[in-house]
């Protein structure tokens, strides 16, 4: 059944060529390994291109007194605190050189009026902390990345989708997929392999994310018997256009509101004030004097302690909902959501200088001027801190030879994560996953026996939809899904709707069963949807399981039925969802215990 496939051997398989597969790459190249780098889209073209705001790393170029401890505080207490800390400490500690690096290979950031990399504002970061390039840091990012990439020998292969990885044993041998022009079947063999396939966007009907975020990795490594982590956790960013309705969802950075934009109702009141976490309380502006002296202050470079940070910065999950009540209220913009005014707030100048991005969007895809008039801005399904679960060291998963990095990975980011601290995520953990992959292949002097049975399996699996007489159509089913995401698994959770969401995606997946497709291999783009879909509906049913679990409010985790957070037992707990014969179990698992001097800088001020 399988028919003629190649095979293609590698010591370390990289599948995934945005940031962190682009990093991890890289450092298992530079360890003299041969390694192949697997993509779906085209080099150059992975989700981490469309990264906007900045990339978050304690520089201190801005605010002297910035630095790894300030930013893991920051990054726990953004995630609710139940980010893997080990996680979190090394993600702040290794940041900056992570950044210089790039800078080293050839990134050209925005610079301090002395020649620094310079830092801006971003919701829950106490200081001015992300290198950003304009608003297209990430174009820069993976420019930088793949130019360096390119020259350490590693091998591409674009347009490739990977449907399953292979095994020996308890640990993986390789990956099966198949060339999207060809439709012909390939067979990657491998010592080890890092899964760095992104986000899982694509599951809701609003979102900010490309196509390529349909959840792959999650659902491959799940599949091969490793674990999904905190997918309960689904972050839906603030502002995403919420018109005209083919663009519904398309991101506004935070850089925005980061460079001073204000968010205001239909009667022009500035909103956030009325909903200032407690959490945040002590360190926030509560009127609009305050915080407009704090946004002089440290866009100027002088920090003054008594001065408080603007409620426009708040963490994503506070803004969302504060959104979200002000429409559900009646105290919308025309087409349902609020005002965020950039327009009063700077020069036209600045504001093309600074957020050339945005000015562009909001003219070619909306016809607004948004150094003259407001932007309309809704929330939008924007990041998964839920992922596949790694050791914090090493990034491994719990099968053996297979690592994760980036967006597909949990752990690092808890219950929600804070602006720009995913581009230094894929920086710190691609280059953790790219070495601990290259030393578990160093281990490993013969490459994996592949088991022909199983390609078999593979092959007969992705060809199965080809054989049906009758059945639905998957774009159908993939706009259903997105449906029923939206409406039961969306910003505001109810044990009700979870429960009408789960039953609705039961029905989905035996449907999904059945699908039927026309046409033959070649470039067929109902064939892509169908392999999609098994995805998107291993990971939704992850989402909703967790999020039912989950009976509490925490993060971005927000549930009508329970919306205190809970102090005692769901603070320490991460929900996992693993397959049990052909089913999902979901459990809790403890979190791991804070030592002592971690707890230490934790409590610092
Ligand atoms: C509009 C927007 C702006 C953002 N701005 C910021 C920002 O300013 N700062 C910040 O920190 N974060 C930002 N983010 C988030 C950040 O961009 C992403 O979290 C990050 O880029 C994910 O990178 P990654 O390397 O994990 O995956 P991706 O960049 O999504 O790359 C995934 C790769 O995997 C490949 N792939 C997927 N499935 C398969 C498969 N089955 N087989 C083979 N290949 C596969 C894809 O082709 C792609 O190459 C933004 C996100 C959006 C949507």
């Amino acid at each position: 059944m399988a028919g003629n496939y190649e095979t293609h051997e590698h010591d370390v398989i990289i599948i995934g060529a945005g940031g962190a597969g682009l990093r991890a790459a890289i450092e298992a190249s530079s360890m003299g390994l041969n390694v192949g780098l697997v993509c779906k889209s085209l080099l150059g073209k992975a989700h981490t291109v469309m990264a906007e705001g900045g990339v978050a790393a304690a520089l201190g170029n801005v605010e002297p007194k910035d630095n790894w401890k300030v930013h893991f505080r920051d990054t726990m207490k953004g995630g609710r605190y139940l980010n893997q800390w080990r996680m979190a400490q090394l993600h702040a500690m290794e940041a900056p050189d992570r950044v210089n690096e790039l800078e080293e290979w050839g990134a050209l950031f925005d610079r301090t009026a002395d020649g620094r990399i310079l830092q801006r504002n971003f919701g829950g970061h106490k200081y001015p902390r992300l290198a950003h390039v304009g608003d297209r840091t990430g174009l820069e990012m993976i420019r930088t990345l793949q130019q360096h990439g390119i020259h350490t020998g590693m091998k591409v292969y674009m347009e490739c989708t990977v449907t399953r990885l292979l095994k020996a044993g308890d640990a993986v041998s390789g990956a099966f997929g198949y060339w999207r022009e060809s439709g012909r079947f390939v067979v990657f063999r491998a010592k080890a392999i890092v899964l760095a396939t992104g986000g899982i966007g694509r599951a809701f009907k609003i979102n900010s994310n490309s196509w390529e975020c349909t959840g792959d990795g999650q659902a491959l490594a799940y599949l091969a018997g490793a674990e999904l982590m905190d997918m309960e956790f689904m972050q839906f960013h603030p502002t995403g256009m919420v018109w005209p309705p083919s663009v519904r969802g398309t991101l506004i950075t935070e850089g925005v509101r980061g460079e001073g934009g204000t968010l205001r109702n239909k009667d022009q009141k500035r909103i956030m004030f009325d909903y200032i976490h407690p959490l945040y309380a002590n360190e926030t502006a509560p009127t609009e004097e305050e915080a407009d002296r704090w946004l002089a202050l440290s866009t100027s470079g002088q920090m003054d302690k008594n001065v408080r940070r603007t409620p426009d910065l708040l963490p994503r999950d506070i803004v969302a909902r504060a959104i979200h009540a002000e429409v559900k209220a009646g105290r919308g913009s025309p087409h349902g959501g609020v005002f965020l005014d950039i327009a009063t707030r700077r020069t036209p100048a600045d504001i093309k200088r600074k957020l050339p991005a945005m000015y562009h969007q909001f003219k070619e895809l909306g016809d607004v001027d948004i150094t003259k008039e407001p932007m309309e801005v809704g929330p939008t399904a924007h990041y998964t801190m839920g992922g596949i679960r790694v050791d914090s060291e090493t990034q491994q998963s719990r099968v053996k030879g297979l690592f994760a990095a980036g967006e597909c990975a949990a752990g690092m980011h808890g219950a929600n994560r804070l602006g720009g601290n995913s581009l230094s995520d894929l920086l710190v953990f691609g280059r953790i996953a790219g070495l601990h992959a290259g030393r578990y292949a160093k281990e490993h002097a013969n490459l994996p026996s592949l088991d022909a049975g199983e390609i078999q399996d593979a092959a007969q699996e992705a060809l199965a939809p080809f054989n049906r007489h009758e059945g639905p159509n998957p774009f159908q089913l993939h706009e259903e899904l997105k449906e029923t995401m939206q409406t039961y698994v969306g910003i505001i959770r109810t044990e009700e709707d979870l429960s009408e969401g789960l039953r609705q995606l039961e029905s989905l997946k035996e449907r999904s069963r059945t699908i039927r497709i026309d046409g033959n291999r070649h470039y067929n783009s109902g064939w892509h949807e169908t392999i999609d879909m098994r995805n998107l509906l291993i990971v939704s049913e992850a989402m909703a399981r967790a999020a039912l679990l989950r009976k509490e409010s925490r993060g971005a985790h927000a549930r009508d039925d329970f919306p205190e957070t809970d102090k005692e037992h769901f603070a320490k707990v991460n929900i996992v969802s693993r397959l049990h014969g052909s089913t999902m179990e979901v459990a809790e698992i403890d979190l791991p215990p804070v030592p002592a001097e971690i707890k230490k800088v934790l409590e610092e001020e």
